[in-house]
């Protein structure tokens, strides 16, 4: 009876380790299948998401800023400035690289323009009377026709140029004709559009990098005279200009505003009669003059305002010069702030 009862309780226990082990098997295979559920769904997110990332477009200037901070101690130079040391040369030819960073379309500086006005003299007071003629955001299709009547006046300009060479290949031979005919040349922002030149110190120094291999790869000449799109005393800098400035006195530049200006930005649709007067007026007022003029392809009445502006300076008697290091800087920011 006993032995019955004992083999009745090891079944029993048998029956229930089989028990146990089938809600464990159960149990890891509800599991399995759940973690091959989980693992599936996550590759097809995984697979949208890689396909989102490739069909989103790269913002154009906002990548690939090759930024290197300058380690070196510069050499002072003079007037306690570095000397300016040549970039090294780089291909800035039109590529699908360089294209993004020269739009089409470069901003207007006619609301800023007045904002960079110098009122006066200072610093240049007390020096000998003389003009400085210079023409922003060239080359364009009409710097040839300047050039052509600055050399019939004999009478040395300055070009402040940004990166329109790389949209149109016709106007590249036209940095290296602007030095070769005893003109100075400047640099006026590569792309010239607000956003990017200051965006932040990186994209300044990205800009002004590009702008300066362009004209050194074109002329041979290192630029070291700049003049900030829409002057030092721009009001769109989304930093302090003394932070823009900085950058081009650490690499032994100088930039140069103006106290004369014509009025002829491309918003503003003055006749050449009205460009001819404000210019003559303008340096009238001034001992010596730094006229700001532009260089677009939508500036002809500029061009046709220009032999009336020269003849006017010359019965003035003006000593009209280029830029050079003799020019003593004329700042709107510094000197007004
Ligand atoms: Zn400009």
């Amino acid at each position: 009876m006993v032995r019955i009862k004992r083999e009745r309780r090891r079944k029993l226990y048998l029956l229930a380790a089989a028990c146990v082990s089938c809600v464990a098997v159960l149990v890891l295979l509800i599991i399995s299948l759940l973690f091959l559920i989980k693992s599936g769904s996550d590759k097809v997110y995984d697979a949208g998401l890689t396909e989102a990332v490739a069909e989103a477009p790269e913002a154009p200037g906002e990548k690939d800023v090759p930024f290197t901070p300058k380690t070196d101690k510069p050499e002072n130079g003079k007037n306690g400035i570095p000397e300016n040391s040549a970039p090294e040369k780089t291909d800035t030819s039109l590529s699908a690289d360089s294209a993004p960073d020269m739009p089409g379309q470069i901003d207007d500086d006619s609301l800023q323009d007045e904002n960079s006005l110098v009122n006066g003299d200072i610093p240049m007071k007390g020096e000998d009377e003389k003009v400085y003629i210079t023409f922003d955001d060239g080359p364009s299709v009409f710097t040839n026709e300047i050039l052509d009547i600055l050399k019939e006046y004999n009478v040395k300009a300055t070009f402040f140029v940004c990166g329109t060479g790389d949209n149109d290949e016709s106007l590249r031979p036209v940095y290296k004709r602007i030095v070769d005919e005893g003109h100075t040349i400047g640099m006026h922002s590569y792309s010239h559009v607000y956003s990017r030149v200051y965006g932040d110190l990186d994209m300044f120094q990205y800009d002004l990098d590009k702008i300066r291999n362009l004209i050194y790869n074109e002329t041979g000449v290192v630029p070291k005279y700049y003049r900030f799109p829409g002057g030092s005393g721009n009001t769109i800098a989304s930093l302090p200009m003394e932070q823009y400035i900085s950058v081009l006195y650490s690499q032994g530049m100088e930039y140069y505003d103006w106290n004369v200006y014509g009025g002829d930005s491309s918003g503003n649709r003055l006749s050449s009669e009205n460009i001819i007067k404000n210019t003559l007026d303008g340096v009238d007022r001034r001992k010596t003059a730094v006229i700001l003029l532009h260089d677009t392809g939508s500036r002809k009445n500029t061009v046709d305002a220009l032999p009336g502006i020269l003849e006017g300076l010359k019965e003035r008697g003006a000593d009209i010069r280029a830029i050079d290091d003799d020019t003593p800087p004329l700042h709107q920011y510094l000197d007004n702030n």
